[in-house]
């Protein structure tokens, strides 16, 4: 026993006189952590440039664990991180990598959140956040993230209601014009049809709101729609408050027209009045209206016969949201009524809303 205690006294002699001798190990870096890690210094430059650190001799700093919760959104060519507080850090650091490339350090924050407003549009970014914390005047890095990824798209970060007109039912009973009208008009009708097709005008509203849909997502939109299968009773009150529940950006409400005239063709835009709507949604719509209205009659080159601001419409003035209407065309004229019912001439107008909206937007 006498023996071995000797033993160890010697081994930690040894220990004590190697640790003071021989140089110390340089900390690891962590394994996700950054290459470099002078913070301070480097926020506004490629991690390439940056010195890995060197900890005090003897001393092993400790990284702090990954940020979490780390959530993205994108609105308006801008993008928006934010994560969990990390206890113990003196700030973040942001990584992000443009579509294939390396990441490279973006910035350094002292706050978890952060608005990245240098991103293009149609381009999509990963990100992966760090925290790090300063010791003894060396800035010891964290271990990273998981990534996130943002698609920065046209219409990234908006909410748009898609209302395809009418239904197959009516919807029953009257209601009131407008919130502070004592007037009560029918809540909505079953539309008109082909005189020479035949399909009705819901079933046309909801095969173009359909394609608006997709096109709309495809520009990073997000839709919802009042109606999604012909079967359908609402009145326009119910409508409005679907676009209000949805946080809409803008309402864009499908119909078609229909003369005793046979003659009569073309594309209008109906927008809200000021009598019962506030001067911001009769502002908003009228600009939303115009951009559309053109965008529409340049890809359709259908006749524009205007636009028009209407006071009698409940689906108006009931509105929170800014909201357009737009006439797609004469179901009682032929050649419209036939067009209206092709894809290629639905995509058309599609096509010109979706730019229109766009074109809005930014
Ligand atoms: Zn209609």
């Amino acid at each position: 026993m006498k023996k071995l205690l000797h033993r160890l006294t010697a081994l930690t002699l040894v220990l004590a006189l190697l640790s003071a001798f021989l140089p110390a190990f340089p900390a690891c870096a962590a394994e996700t952590a950054p290459s470099g890690s002078d913070v301070s210094s480097v926020s506004d430059q490629e991690p390439s440039d940056q010195k890995p650190s060197d900890p005090e001799p003897g001393k092993k700093p400790v990284p702090l664990n990954a940020p979490q919760k780390l959530a993205v959104s994108v609105k308006q060519e801008t993008v928006t991180l934010t994560w969990a507080k990390v206890s113990g850090a003196t700030g973040y650091q942001i990584w992000r990598k443009t579509g294939k490339q390396d990441y490279s350090l973006l910035k350094t924050v002292k706050t978890p959140n952060y608005k990245d407003d240098s991103v293009k549009n149609k381009q999509t970014y990963t990100y992966q956040v760090s925290a790090y914390y300063t010791s003894e005047g060396k800035t010891v890095p964290g271990k990273r993230s998981n990534a996130v990824t943002a698609e920065v798209l046209p219409l990234s970060g908006f909410v748009i209601c898609v209302d395809a007109g009418h239904g197959n039912k009516k919807a029953l009973g009257k209601v009131k014009l407008a919130p502070k009208s004592s007037k009560k008009v029918c809540g909505g009708t079953v539309g008109t049809q082909g005189s020479y097709t035949g399909v009705s005008e819901a079933a046309l509203t909801l095969q173009v709101a359909k394609k608006l849909k997709t096109a709309l997502e495809e520009q990073g939109a997000t839709v919802v729609m009042t109606r999604t299968g012909s079967s359908c009773k609402l009145n326009n009150i119910q409508r409005c408050k679907i676009a209000t529940k949805a946080g809409a950006d803008l309402t864009i409400r499908l119909h078609a027209d229909s003369s005793t005239s046979h003659s009569a063709h073309g594309i209008s835009m109906q927008l809200p009045a000021s009598t019962y709507c506030s001067g911001s949604i009769v502002k908003k719509s009228g600009s939303a209206g115009k951009k559309i209205y053109k965008s529409v009659l340049k890809t359709t080159k259908a006749k524009g016969r205007g636009m028009v601001k209407r006071r009698d419409l409940v689906g108006f003035n009931w509105s929170k949201t800014p909201t357009v209407l737009i006439e797609m065309g004469f179901m009682s004229n032929k050649r419209e009524d036939k067009k209206l019912q092709t894809s290629a001439y639905q995509k058309k107008i599609v096509k010109g809303i979706v730019n229109g909206t766009v074109s809005y937007f930014s």
